[in-house]
């Protein structure tokens, strides 16, 4: 067998893909006219699988500073930190989310992918306990796997599974860490995050937790699921990305423990890889300070995550356990999964496909994410549309 070999198997899945209509990896937006507005393989399109929770990317703040940062300080800072240096509006972001989180430490990455590695492969080592939430992120199991340490996973959402978990490793829960996320990104549901920290507290554990989908989303500041059950300065490790409510692109860590301030000489998705672009950098920074300043973007994202999760419960589909921006419809199977998207895509609404092996249980999803921009005609568009199926 060659090292190519394998890919017959890879093209035989693309193929299977192209075969029901468009392949979604390969679907192109022609253009994009607003947060929620596009046009999708040349038709005018509701975007409704964007990540894009606040609605910021064409806020007119947000583009002007980026554009006055590439105009003021280039197009990119064309290396790391460590070997090229700090631009001053790095620093000055770290600042902004570490008062925002309410801690004195935090660190910036170029992507939320790398942050988890870099503060996975940072904290733990060989001789490590990590415990994973079975439906954590890839970033995180891939940032757990580099780690060299032991890995065991327990149940979703689980708390008698993680506790079980504490249990059997007696003497080592004082280098182990809990994985888990704020809210899913598949299914849209919450972690019990109050009843976790009193586990790593009762185990002398430590916690870290991925609020990638749910900054901006939960809490009354919008830090987040560890803010809304009151445990925020409980948490570890915060780690999150600027791709999704602050509409850019990097990743974050926020702490109370001041090693963090160590990660940046050991960390190497830190180090070895170009920092973030005086624009990224600056539209991220306006954003943050749209999130902490427009509470009426967390409002109108609920009351249209609101309408599209009763419009879809009301016409039968089996969602997730509770309300949120992110809404997963599972459908019976693979086939009817990607039957659905193409007939959404061809009716102008675009969602994302989901496919085994990235979701829970193995199931195939159409996960639609809601944003503050989205109109309520929008919304019951989307609903028209999922009736039609
Ligand atoms: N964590 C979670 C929970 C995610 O869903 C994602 C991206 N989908 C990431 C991390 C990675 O973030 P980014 O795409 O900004 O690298």
């Amino acid at each position: 067998m060659s090292l190519l070999d394998k890919f017959t198997a890879v093209q035989q899945l693309k193929s299977g893909l192209a075969d029901t209509g468009k392949d979604p990896t390969t679907v192109v937006f022609d253009n994009i006219h607003t947060a929620t507005r596009g046009v999708v393989e040349g038709r005018e399109t509701i975007l409704a699988g964007t990540n894009n929770y606040l609605g910021l990317t064409f806020d007119p703040d947000c583009v002007a500073a980026g554009v006055e940062a590439m105009q003021t300080h280039g197009t990119g800072t064309t290396g790391s930190r460590m070997a090229n240096g700090s631009y001053s509006t790095h620093g000055k972001l770290e600042a902004e989310l570490a008062d925002f989180y309410h801690c004195e430490n935090a660190m910036v990455f170029s992507t939320g992918y790398a942050a988890n590695l870099g503060v996975l492969t940072a904290l733990l080592g060989k001789g490590d306990v990590v415990l994973l939430d079975a439906d954590a992120h890839a970033s995180l199991y891939d940032g757990c796997r580099m780690s060299g340490a032991d890995i065991f996973r327990f149940k979703h959402n689980d708390v008698h599974s993680l506790e079980r978990r504490l249990e059997r490793l007696e003497g080592r829960t004082g280098s182990c860490l809990i994985v888990v996320e704020g809210v899913y990104s598949v299914l849209g549901d919450r972690a019990p995050l109050a009843q976790i920290v009193r586990l790593k507290e009762k185990f002398n554990a430590s916690l870290l937790v991925d609020e990638a989908h749910s900054l901006g989303v939960y809490g009354a500041s919008g830090c987040g699921v560890a803010e809304e059950q009151g445990v925020l300065n409980k948490v570890d490790f915060i780690v999150g990305t600027f791709s999704k409510s602050l509409g850019a692109m990097g990743g974050f860590c926020a702490s109370h423990h001041d090693v963090l301030g160590l990660f940046r000489y050991v960390s190497r998705p830190f180090m070895f890889t170009a920092s973030p672009s005086p624009a990224v950098v600056a539209t991220t920074r306006e954003a943050l300070h749209q999130l902490r300043t427009r509470p009426g973007l967390k409002d109108k994202l609920w009351s249209n995550a609101n309408q599209l999760y009763g419009g879809l419960r009301e016409l039968g589909f089996e969602l997730g356990p509770e309300a949120s921006p992110v809404i997963a419809v599972r459908c019976r199977n693979r086939e009817t999964a990607l039957a659905d998207w193409n007939k959404l895509l061809e009716a102008g609404v675009y969602v994302n496909m989901m496919l085994p092996p990235a979701t829970p249980g193995g199931a195939s999803f159409l996960r639609c994410s809601v944003s503050a921009a989205h109109t309520p005609e929008q919304i019951s568009k989307i609903i028209e549309e999922f009736a039609r199926l």
